[in-house]
């Protein structure tokens, strides 16, 4: 598995830790909800809050699964402080650790944390305040737990609670493995009659099991909240020019959106950020390979000022609280429904409408599965990273409700939202089935005839019949299939191809991604299974613009005021409400 382009480590080095100050007042023993209003300020404990605290305030475990933004935070922040002793919380990510800690301050709360960053002498102090038993909650990163160092000073203090944060850090398979999660498997032992909660906003029926197993958790009492976002509209759409699809969807959006945008190499995270702002889009790069002053600028420039468009690795995101950001976008395909759930869940926290858009093709199937097949790993890890792949591109290709099929990969069955791309608009569907055999015979036959695999580029080319150089160098035109696949245009071969790879019906290998035929193509090619595919859509709402003509004969009462601008305010009114820019035709000027 690559090594996770976390950037959060070196993001803060050198701040210093808030001291802690007296709190506002003794909260141990203190009804939970005095807490919450008290310190937090919140009129009620919302969803399963208030059983996840009382569980816990009676001593026993917890295994909270919770969206984003859905408040695991003071689940564990209230127990630390009506249970005597000190919260230990375990959390990955040290520029999240300092904020939280920051907030809590604010509140009055005594926390603070302990992490790589820390000067000794800051360290120590810390340390003090936990043995004198003044510290209400202590952030610790997972790795100083690995130290026995850690243990032994836990152990001479006294603990009222341990919250391992992000506990999907612990799954090996998933899409934020962290090594050092694996040690946290003993905290019952070495601090027996703790109360323990795993927390996390990743909810797949897999991990559930696994973190559970993994942290020992096995009296645990579990709340599984809906994953559920309402207010986020999914879209995915074909990609043919991503970073233009990228620029025109971003545009069709009110001016001063904040969002992010997801990309797969730090390259193309430079590439797509200098695009948007070449268009006067406030875009800024965040990737690891970046130094870090410039990536905690351009954090914190996004984080304060308005319509910010960050262009980031997935390094970038997890604990950034900002509650207004609009959309999400991913120009290259996540690794995993869990993945692609977490980076879009950062969208419309603040419970306002916001989009999660996509665009996603042939590419980045071969692409993804070059990677696994690369990655290094033995045939089990390979076959789950396999499959992780297979549901996101399950959730690509749907022709139903795409917010049904994500809550159903979470183990939660709902009906279609009719807010989603497809609910919206359902694609149109197509009988593949003959397109799917001309191509399958055209590889049988280049294997066959010639003991050569070639890539979705020259197989298109001896389909539609191009004559292009290379083809008539290796002879292609020659072969029986040549020409046969002329009825369908290039972009739609990419559409078929990209879907029968995304069906096992085809695999993709090597660095040119050579596509073979995989078992179930036998029955394609026997005409014994039907072929249903879906017929791509490029460009609406953002994208490559549709033009719609439309009759301007309404805006004609408004001439007294000009009936220019009545018709540019009546375009703009149109183009609004069909999500798409729109444009007035007149003979051949356009407006
Ligand atoms: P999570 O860790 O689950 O992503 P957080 O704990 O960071 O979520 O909380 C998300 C947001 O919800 C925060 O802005 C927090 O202030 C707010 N919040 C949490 N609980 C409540 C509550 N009971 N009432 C009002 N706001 C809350
Ligand atoms: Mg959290
Ligand atoms: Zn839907």
């Amino acid at each position: 598995m690559p090594p996770p382009d976390d950037a959060y480590s070196s993001a803060v080095a050198g701040s210093e830790a808030s001291v802690p100050r007296a709190p506002v007042r003794e909260f141990t023993g203190a009804d939970p909800r005095d807490v919450l209003h008290e310190v937090f300020g919140y009129e009620e404990f919302r969803g399963d809050q208030a059983a996840i605290v009382a569980q816990v305030i009676a001593g026993g475990d917890a295994v909270v699964l919770m969206p984003t933004g859905g408040g695991k935070s003071v689940t564990y922040q209230v127990p630390a402080l009506v249970r005597p002793g000190t919260g230990l919380v375990i959390s990955p990510l040290i520029a999240l650790m300092h904020d939280q800690v920051d907030a809590l301050i604010a509140n009055g709360v005594r926390a603070a944390y302990l992490n790589s960053t820390q000067a000794p002498a800051e360290r120590s102090r810390v340390e003090r305040a936990f043995l004198a038993g003044e510290l209400d909650l202590l952030y610790v990163a997972p790795e100083r737990l690995s130290a026995a160092s850690t243990t032994a000073l836990l152990q001479r203090g006294k603990l009222s609670v341990i919250a391992i944060d992000e506990a999907h850090c612990v799954s090996q398979w998933g899409h934020d493995f962290r090594p050092d999660y694996l040690n946290l498997g003993d905290l019952d032992e070495r601090f027996p009659g703790v109360p323990r909660m795993a927390l996390t906003a990743t909810a797949t029926r897999e991990t559930h099991r696994e973190l559970t197993e993994r942290l020992r958790l096995p009296k645990a009492e579990h709340f599984v909240a809906s994953f559920d976002r309402p207010n986020i509209q999914y879209r995915i759409e074909a990609k043919v020019d991503p970073r233009r699809q990228l620029a025109a969807f971003i545009r069709s959006q009110p001016a001063g959106t904040a969002g992010i945008v997801y990309a797969l190499s730090r390259k193309s995270v430079e590439a797509t950020a200098e695009l948007l702002r070449s268009q006067g889009i406030d875009a800024l790069p965040y990737h690891a390979g970046l130094p870090s002053e410039v990536r905690s600028a351009n954090q914190s420039r996004f984080l304060r000022d308005d319509g910010v468009v960050m262009v980031a690795t997935i390094a970038f995101g997890m604990g950034i609280d900002k509650p207004d950001v609009r959309f999400v976008a991913h120009i290259d395909l996540p690794k995993s429904v869990e993945g692609y759930y977490q980076e879009t869940g950062r969208a419309g926290r603040d419970g306002e409408p916001a989009l999660a858009w996509m665009v996603y093709g042939l590419g980045d199937v071969v692409q993804q599965r070059r990677m696994i097949d690369q990655s290094p790993g033995d045939r089990s890890y390979k076959m789950r990273l396999g499959q992780h792949l297979d549901a996101m591109l399950g959730l690509c290709e749907t022709v139903s409700c795409r917010r049904q099929n994500l809550l159903d990969y979470f183990g939660q069955p709902s009906d279609p939202c009719g807010n989603c791309d497809t609910c919206l608009e359902p694609p149109d569907t197509f009988d593949g089935l003959v397109p799917a055999q001309k191509l399958l015979s055209t590889i049988v036959r280049l294997q066959r005839e010639r003991g050569q695999a070639y890539g979705a580029g020259q197989l298109i080319d001896i389909l539609r019949g191009a004559s292009t150089e290379r083809v008539r160098q290796l002879g292609h035109d020659s072969l029986a299939t040549f020409g046969i696949g002329a009825d369908l245009s290039d972009q739609d071969w990419r559409s078929v191809i990209r879907q029968l790879l995304a069906r096992g019906i085809l695999v993709a290998r090597g660095d040119y991604g050579t596509l073979a035929l995989a078992e179930p193509a036998g029955a394609v090619l026997q005409g014994a299974t039907p072929v249903p595919l879906r017929r791509d859509v490029i460009g609406r709402a953002g994208g490559a613009p549709r033009v719609r003509k439309v009759s301007a004969s309404d805006a004609l009462d408004a001439s007294d005021r000009g009936l220019f601008e009545a018709l540019r305010e009546w375009r703009a009114g149109v183009a609004k409400q069909l999500g798409v820019p729109a444009y007035i035709v007149f003979g051949d000027a356009t407006l």
